[in-house]
């Protein structure tokens, strides 16, 4: 049995804002059954308090940046949760990272260092008579991790592993806060947690922890290159031996078409119509002969989306049509439904709706995913669970997770989607053209869909390759 603590800021299905959510909380089940326990600290926000029934209180301080704290533990959804309450760093409505302004908390650094600090408390001394072997970070929010284990001279005795989620978030901090973050002014180098003269928590981790990961090989070979490494592709290339691709998965359970009670179940691709026809209708869509193309994402830059809207009248052209779910950015939110309004084969709603995101889909003949850059992306792999084809950008995980309906892979019989390079919108409108071809073509469109609903996008291999990790890192101590 190995101990794993897991450090993260979000965790599914208390508190999410994206796709890290999902893995911190669907990896410790996947990890139990290959042996692992797994206890996951997260900050006690208000909706993550208001889950816990009965929480134990398992450590406490009169003061950790600037306020009380104390350490609950209590079992959430099947998750052994340590919730760290700490009113005066996140108590406060609205989402997790922003204030009212829509700008990052001023305090961020101080919020997230504070669960790094209490992480290292619990490598060192455990709770309720149990102690990490490894302590796993997720993102820029635990990367301070190793350092405080440092500090706290616990580093000796237990192991680290850092996963990179999105390297685009580098929790930066001025250098004027080292004394009030407790970092010794000896990490502030070029070698150690400097970053263009602030300091960095996300570089705090990829330096000092013993092995890092990213959720999927491409993505873990891209962040080597200077064009998706954000800064940090010289450090992450001087940590190359140490670095691995791991695939995320899906929880199976939750996103089952067989089951999902959000929708009207099926276990083959005819069961989609119904599905289909209520997508029409709560979007205002009329019938059409083209294919259904469905979108679930944040509206932000890195995900194609308004390449999308150029792309649009290659589809339309077809008979095409989108059914977009989305939230983020007011330009393009703004820019997706003036299209809506404009474009009958067009439906927008703007806003985060799990429940919906399931039925549309459900409802979709394809999803949709031009991102930029995709460390692994999720809504492929509910794409393929659910015989929606996913049509992606080759790029991170979309490259490894989708196999492309090429002549070759038509032809030996394992296509099960779409991929466009370059990431461009002529690349993209040729990518929509190919759908609506193969989507005219029953036979090969019926192949796809039974191809994709048999493609393995659980946990199981990827946990035997963090449990793999997680040995290696064990062993060495
Ligand atoms: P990222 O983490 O970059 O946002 P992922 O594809 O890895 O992208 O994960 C996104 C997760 O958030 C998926 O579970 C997706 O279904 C969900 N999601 C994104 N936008 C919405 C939305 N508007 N409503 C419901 N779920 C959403």
């Amino acid at each position: 049995m190995i101990n794993v603590l897991s450090v993260a800021s979000e965790c599914a299905p208390l508190v999410k804002t994206g796709g890290l959510a999902d893995v911190v909380g669907a990896l410790p089940a996947a990890l139990k059954k290959q042996g692992a326990a797994v206890r996951t600290i997260i900050p006690g926000y208000p909706a993550v308090m208001a889950a816990l029934k009965k929480p134990k209180k398992v450590l406490s301080r009169r003061k950790l940046f600037g306020g009380p704290f104390e350490l609950l533990s209590a079992k959430v959804a099947g998750l052994d949760l340590l919730v760290l309450d700490a009113p005066h760093l996140y108590d406060r409505e609205g989402n997790i990272y922003l204030g009212p302004s829509g700008h990052d908390w001023p305090d961020n650094p101080q919020r997230f260092a504070a669960l790094c600090w209490v992480a290292a408390m619990v490598a060192k001394s455990g709770v309720e008579g149990w102690k990490p072997d490894v302590v796993h970070m997720h993102d820029w929010q635990a990367g301070l991790t190793p350092i405080y284990m440092q500090v706290q001279k616990v580093a000796q005795k237990v192991g680290t592993v850092m996963t990179v989620h999105n390297i685009a978030f580098h929790g930066l901090a001025p250098a004027s806060q080292l004394n009030d973050l407790m970092i010794p002014s000896r990490y502030f180098t070029s070698e150690g947690i400097e970053f263009w003269g602030q300091l960095s928590a996300l570089k705090a981790g990829l330096v000092y922890a013993d092995k890092l990961t990213t959720v999927s090989p491409t993505y873990a070979l891209e962040l080597m290159t200077p064009d998706f490494g954000m800064g940090l592709d010289g450090v992450l290339r001087a940590r190359n031996a140490d670095l691995t691709g791991i695939v995320n998965g899906i929880d199976t359970t939750v996103w089952n078409p067989a089951t999902d009670k959000a929708i009207h179940a099926y276990k083959t691709p005819a069961g989609k119509a119904k599905n289909k026809a209520d997508i029409l209708q709560k979007f205002g869509l009329d019938e059409s002969y083209g294919p259904l193309c469905v979108v679930v994402s944040r509206l932000t830059h890195q995900k194609g989306l308004n390449m999308l809207l150029q792309a649009l009248p290659v589809l339309t052209a077809r008979g095409g049509q989108i059914a977009l779910l989305g939230s983020g950015d007011t330009d393009l939110e703004r820019a997706w439904m003036t299209e809506a309004k404009h474009n009958p084969a067009v439906g927008v709603h703007i806003g985060y709706d799990e429940a919906l995101s399931h039925k549309i889909i459900a409802g979709g003949d394809a999803i949709l995913v031009p991102s930029r850059f995709e460390p692994c992306g999720l809504t492929q792999l509910y794409g393929l669970r659910y015989g929606t084809i996913p049509l992606v950008a080759m790029t991170g995980g979309l490259t490894d997770t989708v196999i492309n309906a090429s002549p070759a892979g038509l032809s030996a019989g394992v296509a099960n989607g779409i991929q466009f390079q370059p990431v461009t919108t002529d690349a993209l409108a040729t990518a929509l053209d190919h759908l609506c071809d193969l989507y005219e073509d029953k036979k090969t469109w019926g192949l796809l869909q039974k191809n994709a609903m048999k493609q393995p996008v659980g946990w199981e291999e990827s946990t035997r390759q963090y449990m793999a990790l997680y040995q290696k890192v064990t062993n060495a101590r």
